[in-house]
């Protein structure tokens, strides 16, 4: 990994090794949130960073095959990946170049590497979910 580059958005994840996402949690409602909100949405408490499980599983997964934005790989999928650990389902990419490995329920595993250019046309880090090999479940 070229170690130059920097997050797509600063505090969102850690590059690591090992990588993690950078999520919260509300002490009062016990929920957990990623990304971390200003304040909990449900009672305007404080919330608390936490990091968040480096595995899951695909709840749903679309592939786009339309000239994509800053400069991701084309195509390229985008999901929705349940943290089982964490009660939590998150937004994000999946790896390009395993998409026809990409299944519903299919588990995955965190991973952060160079992937695009951020808002300053900058080549950067995203983090992403990749296929675990030989994890289907
Ligand atoms: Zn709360």
């Amino acid at each position: 990994m070229n170690n130059d580059l920097k997050p797509v958005m600063e505090g969102i994840f850690e590059v690591g090794p090992p990588s993690r996402l950078n999520g919260a949690i509300c002490p009062e409602c016990n929920k957990k949130f990623f990304p971390k909100p200003m304040v909990c949405p449900h009672c305007l408490g404080e919330v608390q960073n936490i990091e968040l499980s480096t595995e899951g599983k695909i709840y749903t997964y679309s592939i786009l095959r339309t000239k994509p934005p800053y400069g991701l790989p084309q195509p390229y999928a985008v999901g929705w990946v349940d943290l089982e650990a964490d009660g939590l389902r998150i937004f994000s990419l999946l790896d390009p170049d395993r998409i026809s490995d990409l299944d519903f329920g299919k588990r995955v595993t965190l991973r952060v590497g160079a992937i695009g250019v951020d808002n300053n046309g900058q080549a950067c880090l995203r983090y992403y979910f990749t296929p675990k090999d030989g994890g289907e479940q």
